[in-house]
């Protein structure tokens, strides 16, 4: 089937976080991809208004009248969508653009042969993936039956070695022995603050602590990995191509790898991705990996059978963009069987 037309919205979000959070300025945005046999993808990336103006004012001449017909026809758009954005892309608002686009793409193969991506992608290696909860709302966790969650936690100071005990003491009493605990600290720890806390914690037993330093610490964070053992060092939602994350197995830098599947070049970029995580022997658990997008990838790959998801999203007042996805039910989650990735655009918000 040939591309007829490629359009990327930001859609009219209302539920966002304070202004001086980047999250309120570049937040996701629906990219939908029009074919001659009739079949319309949809895709989801990141990047705001900056990457609807990517897709919509520079990427699109390059795809339409594109054939796509399989994954590698798919990947050789990916690649020249990536080679032309060079100049002001490599990461960031341009990648999450392209990533959208990827979607859509992976979308509409999926429903032009009436199939979930993840049968595209290759054969299910997992039924229900066990889900995480990101957010300390202990009782929501309960509620949703989950076994495994993520508390954010920031440093500013001294008093924060405490909040931290307290925050995963109260998890892992709620949560009792065999749950998974994660904190995110969102480059916020110095590395020094890491390693303490490595012991603080240990009674608890936490599973991995998230983007400890930033991506452009990766000989710090390759030198703090020994000293927080057994602690999983988590990282890669701000990393955005295969050769970032090739880097960051070039310099071992982290015991887990977190892509995120809507920002990090789509199903194509992930799917490099993984490969690289294979070679290096690391594992993977896709940031915002609950989402249809990550599941669909989770289910058809060896990522680590471990989905993020984001329970207060599913509280009223609700602002869902797609319809349709797949929700935690005793602690676990699946995505659908429906062709493509088996959701629908909500109109009512763009
Ligand atoms: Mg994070």
């Amino acid at each position: 089937m040939k591309v007829t037309d490629v359009r990327a919205a930001y859609p009219r979000w209302r539920q966002l976080p304070p202004a001086d959070a980047w999250q309120a300025h570049f937040w996701q945005i629906a990219v939908r991809v029009t074919t001659d046999v009739g079949v319309t993808g949809y895709g989801y990336g990141g990047g705001g208004q900056p990457a609807v103006h990517v897709v919509n004012d520079h990427l699109r001449r390059f795809l339409i009248g594109r054939s796509i017909d399989d994954d590698a026809t798919i990947g050789a758009a990916w690649d020249d969508l990536y080679r032309v954005s060079i100049p002001y892309g490599r990461g960031g608002v341009a990648q999450m653009a392209l990533s959208g686009v990827d979607l859509a793409l992976w979308d509409a193969l999926g429903r032009a042969e009436r199939c979930p991506v993840h049968r595209l992608i290759g054969p299910r290696s997992k039924g229900r993936v066990r889900a995480y909860a990101t957010g300390g709302d202990l009782e929501l966790a309960a509620r949703y039956g989950y076994s495994a969650m993520k508390l954010s936690h920031d440093w500013r100071g001294q008093d924060d070695f405490d909040s931290a005990v307290e925050g995963v003491a109260a998890a892992r009493a709620a949560l009792g022995p065999a749950a998974q605990i994660m904190i995110d600290c969102y480059m916020s720890w110095p590395v020094g603050v890491a390693a303490r806390m490595a012991e603080l914690l240990a009674p608890y037993a936490p599973h991995w602590f998230e983007d400890v330093a930033t991506p452009d610490h990766l000989g710090e964070l390759a030198a703090l990995r020994p000293r927080v053992k057994p602690v999983l060092l988590a990282g890669g939602e701000h990393d955005y191509t295969p050769a970032a994350f090739a880097e960051v197995g070039r310099r071992g830098a982290l015991d887990l790898w977190q892509p995120d599947v809507t920002w990090a070049g789509g199903i194509t970029g992930a799917l490099r991705i993984l490969d690289l995580a294979r070679r290096h022997g690391v594992p993977v658990v896709p940031h915002r990996g609950g989402e249809p997008w990550g599941l669909h990838l989770i289910v058809a790959t060896d990522c680590i059978d471990l989905a993020e998801t984001m329970p207060a999203r599913w509280q009223e007042p609700r602002e869902d963009l797609w319809i349709g996805e797949p929700q935690v039910l005793d602690g676990s989650i699946e995505p659908g069987d429906e062709p493509g990735f088996g959701v629908r655009l909500n109109e009512a918000l763009l």
